[in-house]
């Protein structure tokens, strides 16, 4: 469901707010800044369109923001909602961290309307005119307290919602494009972009579509993850891209099914490519190797097997990837990116029924036997896949910690050998069964 942010720092009435739209007391208000509260959900509705509007101290800027884990979670409870509002405090004026809030939500194109609270009064609505330094078009004077105009802010949310059967976003594959600065990320979005082979579906009013791409391709629907952040390097927010890139980058990949990893040809494989790409697989997701730039490189049958013996080595722990040569440049290549992540898409969400699991099991455990302790074998009960996405299993037994890693890494090697799952992270834990 289209779902609605109070961001805002400490203290400027952001539960006083919900409060008011929810209509009722849920959330807890309180003066001291940094209380820590559930979070709280709540589903309006408004001129004919509902919408979740999301209380949460996920979006409570606080001073030691900048910490790394924070600004992590900031990052990823800031992708929970499609439109904020951004609150400030009209008897305080503008404060050092509304710039910053406003900023991350620039950056993030996430569209808001900016409401200055506490206007109470006639008297106080000079303090209004302050806050267009933040550089807004429009501001909505409110007071969460005296219930005024919460009317106008919710006219105002109710005109950008965008009901969720117009975005079939859950049957596509959404795909990341990864890789350390200057492989080509933008160059390869913009040459997909601008062929008409790719048929981009423009989806309007969303804050969707400028940040993530919507568009077919041979009658498959995809998704291009975080789209804007790799298209527009705009002068102004550069610096923020670059110090928060780690963060967007880490969230675009949570959001993502596959990841393309670029290499840059001329440069070959550096570490820092295989630290990318690693990020990317660490967090569950499949990636398709793509060397850019490959117009840029004197191209031979013996650079193409350097290239795939030294990717086969750097990027063992991925099981065998696709690896494609491509430029971004010429578009040599970048369409069979696509023939490659419907491959690892499908290796992705397979499942597997248990009775061939089980079956793997007992083989498994006539292949090589699990090891004793306290005087007693270790006893496999069964397995099943509890997931998709990546693939997850569990696999139930006596004693759990018994299962050492190599014997661990065994049943993962006896899985790949018997269903597959190239290229594709499996996940399997083990749970005690007595
Ligand atoms: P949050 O930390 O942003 O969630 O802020 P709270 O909702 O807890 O409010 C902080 C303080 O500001 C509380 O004492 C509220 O009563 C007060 N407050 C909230 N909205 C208004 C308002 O419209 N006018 C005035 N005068 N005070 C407000
Ligand atoms: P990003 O930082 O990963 O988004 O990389 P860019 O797309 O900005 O590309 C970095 C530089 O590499 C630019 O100067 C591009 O023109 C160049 N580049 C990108 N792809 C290719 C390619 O396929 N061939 C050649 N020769 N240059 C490329």
């Amino acid at each position: 469901m289209f779902t609605v942010g109070i961001i805002g720092r400490p203290n400027v009435g952001k539960s006083t707010l919900f409060n008011r739209i929810a209509g009722r007391r849920i959330a807890i208000v309180d003066d001291m800044p940094g209380v820590t509260r559930d979070r709280i959900e709540y589903i309006a509705e408004w001129q004919g369109k509902k919408f979740k509007i999301l209380d949460t101290c996920g979006y409570d800027l606080r001073e030691d923001l900048l910490k790394k884990e924070m600004l992590k979670q900031f990052y990823a409870s800031l992708d929970e909602s499609d439109f904020f509002i951004f609150l400030v405090d009209g008897k305080e004026g503008v404060h050092p961290l509304d710039e910053i809030v406003c900023n991350i939500l620039r950056e993030k194109e996430k569209p808001f309307i900016l409401a200055v609270n506490k206007i109470d009064n006639e008297k106080s609505e000079a303090n209004v005119l302050e806050f267009y330094a933040l550089g807004v078009d429009e501001i909505i004077p409110i007071s969460a307290t005296h219930g005024k105009n919460i009317d106008e802010l919710l006219d105002k949310i109710a005109e950008n919602v965008v009901e969720d059967d117009e975005i079939d976003a859950e049957s596509r594959i959404k795909i990341v494009v990864v890789g350390r600065p200057n492989v080509g990320k933008s160059s390869l979005i913009n040459k997909w972009l601008k062929e008409e082979r790719l048929i981009v579906t423009p989806i309007p009013g969303t804050t969707r579509d400028s940040v993530d791409t919507f568009f077919e391709y041979n009658d498959e629907k995809y998704i291009l993850i975080d789209t804007a952040g790799l298209r527009k390097k705009s002068v102004m927010f550069k610096d923020r891209i670059e110090k928060y890139g780690y963060y967007r980058s880490y969230d675009a990949i949570e959001r993502a099914d596959i990841a393309v990893g670029l290499i840059d040809a001329t440069q070959g494989v550096t570490e820092r490519d295989v630290k990318v790409i690693a990020d990317a697989y660490e967090a569950g997701r499949p990636v398709v190797i793509a060397v850019n730039k490959w117009d840029a490189v004197e191209k031979d049958e013996k650079l193409g097997n350097k290239f795939r013996r030294e990717i086969a080595e750097k990027f063992k722990f991925l099981n065998n990837p696709p690896v494609l040569f491509i430029s971004a440049v010429t578009g040599k290549n970048i369409y069979k990116i696509f023939d490659a992540v419907n491959e690892l898409y499908k290796e992705y969400t397979k499942r597997i029924q248990t009775s061939k699991l089980n079956k793997l099991l007992e083989e498994v455990q006539m292949k090589h036997q699990p090891p004793v302790v306290r005087n007693r074998r270790v006893k496999f009960y069964y397995m099943t896949q509890v997931g998709v996405k990546p693939p997850e299993f569990v696999v139930f037994v006596n004693y759990p910690d018994a299962v050492h890693f190599s014997y661990r890494r065994f049943i993962v090697n006896q899985l790949r050998e018997s269903f597959g799952f190239r290229g594709v992270p499996l996940i399997v834990n083990y749970r005690k069964r007595g």
